[in-house]
């Protein structure tokens, strides 16, 4: 579909799926027949799973404008979780949009890693998730652990609403606290088994260089992490001790250049069991440190 083309005729949803793909292509995206699904899906309010079973319905006429809407808001390089306001991470789906990061694939190994050091907690487990965006980490964690009480914390309250939106969509605001902080600053006198993070990290040179679907749609303040990308892995490594429980661990989520200068920085403030762990694409993702 050209920009300027309209979809008018009567439509099958593999013909839209075939055709918006065809568009999103030639524009130069590069998941054109995912985002394609998605796009086709959102607009009828169907699982993708059903729509791929149901390719040769058609689409009513209001269904056409706002698949033409959605799709002049791809071409203009708006992400396509913002576009359906959802996003699959882990075993759940999160209600995004751009007062929040979009939760990736790589940051489902923290969780998992999180999942693994927690099976071997014994009573309740309490966990931060300190800058938590749409709530992704910590709001999975406490869909696998019926033992944990998980508090959530940002320094953007319209973030936490997002979160909290997440929450009561998974029926998780009984065992949630919701915390507006500026890293701990809002969290004196709590202490956890497990502080999680995926603070922003990307440096000044980094963000030059993000792809502009990221630096023009997704929230800034998430995203850089001052000049050299590590400013909120010292100020976190430094105060995370006065957080933790004896045997606490905190897993922050790293650049994937980023990881001797943050086992240094861990090392620097106390921290003595350090483990780096690598992302599906083999690079350096997840920086766990424990003191003692
Ligand atoms: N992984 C994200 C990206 O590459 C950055 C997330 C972050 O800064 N915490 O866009």
């Amino acid at each position: 579909m050209a920009k300027e083309e309209k979809f008018t005729d009567i439509i099958t949803l593999d013909y839209a799926i075939a055709d918006i793909t065809r568009a999103l292509k030639e524009s130069g995206f590069e998941t054109p027949g995912l985002d394609a699904l998605l796009i086709v899906a959102h607009v009828l309010n169907w699982e993708k799973e059903r729509v791929l079973a149901h390719r040769d319905e058609i689409f009513s006429e209001k269904q056409i404008l706002m698949i033409n809407e959605s799709v002049t808001e791809r071409l203009c390089g708006r992400p396509v979780a913002y576009i359906t306001g959802k996003k699959e991470f882990y075993k759940n789906t999160f209600a995004v949009d751009e007062r929040v990061l979009i939760p990736r694939g790589d940051t489902e190994i923290l969780v998992e890693e999180a999942l693994r050091i927690a099976g071997g907690m014994k009573g309740d487990i309490s966990i931060l998730d300190l800058g938590t965006g749409s709530g992704a980490i910590g709001l999975s964690m406490a869909c696998e652990l019926k033992n944990a009480t998980v508090v959530l914390s940002d320094i953007s309250a319209e973030a936490l609403e997002v979160a909290s939106q997440n929450a009561e969509n998974l029926g998780l605001t009984g065992r949630v606290k919701l915390i507006e902080s500026d890293l701990f600053d809002g969290l004196c006198g709590l202490k956890f088994d497990m502080i999680l993070t995926n603070p922003p990290y990307i440096s000044s040179d980094g963000m030059n260089a993000l792809p502009p679907g990221i630096r023009q749609w997704e929230p800034y303040e998430a995203l850089y992490g001052g000049s050299d990308g590590l400013s909120y892995y010292r100020s976190i490594f430094a105060h995370a001790p006065d957080y933790l429980n004896d045997g606490g661990i905190i897993l922050a989520e790293i650049g994937e250049d980023q990881a001797v200068q943050v086992r240094e920085i861990a090392s620097g403030c106390g921290f003595n069991t350090i483990e780096t762990l690598k992302d599906l694409a083999g690079l350096d993702r997840v920086i766990s440190a424990k003191i003692g």
